[in-house]
């Protein structure tokens, strides 16, 4: 598809959204093609006034919005999340030109976002309150759940429309209203949901979308008494930043931050499973993914045959434009994160590190690096410490159970952890020991609209997803009743 093709979709927005209206402002910024280097598109670039506009859009909107029952606000999305299913491919293949994934990967973002919204809206109906046993006789206390306000939901490049709908779909179910901020590499995704989501039927004001000046609507949102919650997916350090300006207004924060995830392989291990999952999980997105695994921590008997089988997979993956047929590993989203690949791989080297395959930018040019597989990684390295983002497995020797448990556990984070055995004692034993959010076992994908997501340590606070998710946009308020 070409760009102009894409550019007759009524979902092609490059304005900012503030009550139904996608608006220019006096200028704009550049969002590009990550394979290519082509410009798809000029996007309004919003700041401190366009944000107080969409804020104030959705703090008018918020009493008609709170006040739908819940069974209507769950129909609308429905209707969006069905939306969404019908306009797969061209989601899609608009998803892969400014993010850089392979079509068949945005596709399946695609269905995974919408899972997002399917699910919230079964669970808007489940916005239960309780009924407390009183302690004197003629009174009554319940706990209501109630919408917490205006939401600001700012979200990362690497899943420009899951990272999306894993907020909004629990904040529209609970009847919260909001102003969305996405990141300026992959405000396209961002946008075209919105449009769909008007076409459900959200009504104007309800969702306000800005991006552009991030530092000016940043400083807006954070300002704003009407604000009451930020939703945030993105790196630990803007994390921090942003949950110490939230104290000013005693906003609620949920933090989805960064990982440093360690991969365990036993020496019981399926060897053969333990090797497709780490692929799977290693190069989908060219590896910038959060609950991307950044040390494999594989047994020494087991070792040199783990690394061998890992090498040989890597070789067959196929790199290039995610429009390709058969390209399985993608570009890297600019320029700055193939420079910070590089450093890591450079300094693994220099610090002793073997690669097996790759190890250098890919002969595609561009954004493109290869795949890679370094062996005899130790913790002295950069990629041990820091979150590489990119399609690079490194791979550490271990002796023993408690060794392993102590390695894995020495980093600040604490996102997703996974661990490949056998044996059902260390299934329950090693899962209790790894201090993380969530745990693979014998399994590498951990990314679902059933179950919690998020992580403990500076990896966040908070959930999304699950009956959780939506808890996260509600406020208990309970009623003491007398006089009965
Ligand atoms: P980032 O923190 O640079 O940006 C995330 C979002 O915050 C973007 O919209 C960006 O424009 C915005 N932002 C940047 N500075 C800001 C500021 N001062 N105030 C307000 N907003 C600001 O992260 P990124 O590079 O876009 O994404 C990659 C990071 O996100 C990685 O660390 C990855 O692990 C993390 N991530 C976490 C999850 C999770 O669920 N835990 C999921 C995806 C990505």
């Amino acid at each position: 598809m070409t760009i102009s093709s894409f550019k007759d979709n009524e979902l092609f927005q490059t304005g900012y959204l503030v009550a139904g209206e996608w608006l220019q402002t006096g200028s704009t910024f550049p969002v590009f093609n990550p394979a290519t280097g082509e410009t798809i598109a000029e996007v309004a670039k919003a700041g401190k006034a366009e944000t107080e506009r969409a804020i104030a859009a959705a703090a008018a909107a918020f009493p008609t919005w709170r006040a739908k029952t819940a069974s209507q606000r769950s129909e609308i999305l429905y209707r969006w999340y069905q939306l969404m299913l019908e306009n797969k491919t061209w989601l899609a293949q608009l998803m892969t030109a400014e993010q850089g994934k392979p079509l068949k990967e945005a596709e399946g973002e695609v269905l995974y976002a919408a899972s997002f919204i399917q699910w919230f809206a079964e669970q808007a109906k489940r916005a239960n309150g309780e009924i407390i046993p009183p302690a004197r006789p003629g009174t009554r206390i319940l706990a209501t759940r109630e919408p917490i306000g205006v939401v600001a939901a700012i979200t990362p490049w690497n899943f420009p429309m899951a990272m999306l709908t894993r907020k909004l779909g629990p904040a529209l179910a609970a009847g919260c209203t909001g102003i969305i901020k996405p990141a300026n590499n992959t405000p396209l995704s961002a946008f075209a949901l919105l449009a769909l989501a008007k076409k459900a039927g959200v009504p104007d004001g309800v969702l306000n979308a800005v991006a552009g000046d991030t530092a000016a609507i940043s400083d807006a949102i954070m300002a704003s008494k009407e604000v009451r919650k930020i939703s945030f997916t993105g790196s630990t350090q803007v994390g921090k930043l942003l949950m110490r300006n939230a104290a000013e207004t005693m906003k609620k924060v949920s933090m989805e931050l960064g990982g440093n995830a360690p991969y365990i392989v036993f020496d019981d291990a399926d060897i053969d499973a333990a090797v497709k999952g780490a692929i799977a999980n290693k190069f989908r997105n060219a590896g910038q993914v959060c609950v991307s695994v950044n040390r494999f921590y594989i047994q020494n008997s087991v070792y040199d045959r783990f690394v061998e089988r890992l090498a040989e997979e890597v070789k067959k993956l196929k790199v290039g434009n995610g429009v390709e047929e058969g390209v399985v590993v993608g570009p890297l989203i600019e320029a700055s994160a193939l420079k910070k690949v590089e450093e890591h791989v450079n300094d693994a080297v220099a610090n002793g590190g073997r690669i097996v395959v790759g190890g250098a930018r890919h002969a595609l040019g561009g954004n493109f690096w290869q795949p890679t597989v370094i062996a005899d990684a130790t913790e002295k390295m950069k990629l041990a410490k820091e979150e590489t983002f990119g399609p690079v497995a490194a791979c550490f020797r271990f002796d023993d159970e408690d060794e392993v448990i102590r390695r894995a556990n020495d980093t600040e984070f604490g996102l997703a952890a996974y661990f490949y055995t056998q044996n059902l004692q260390r299934v329950f034993r090693v899962s209790a020991a790894l201090e993380s959010g969530m745990v693979g076992i014998n399994e590498c994908a951990v990314s679902t609209e059933l179950a919690p997501f998020g992580g403990v340590k500076e990896s966040g606070l908070g959930r999304e997803g699950s009956v959780l998710g939506l808890e996260e946009f509600l406020e208990v308020k309970a009623l003491h009743i007398g006089g009965l």
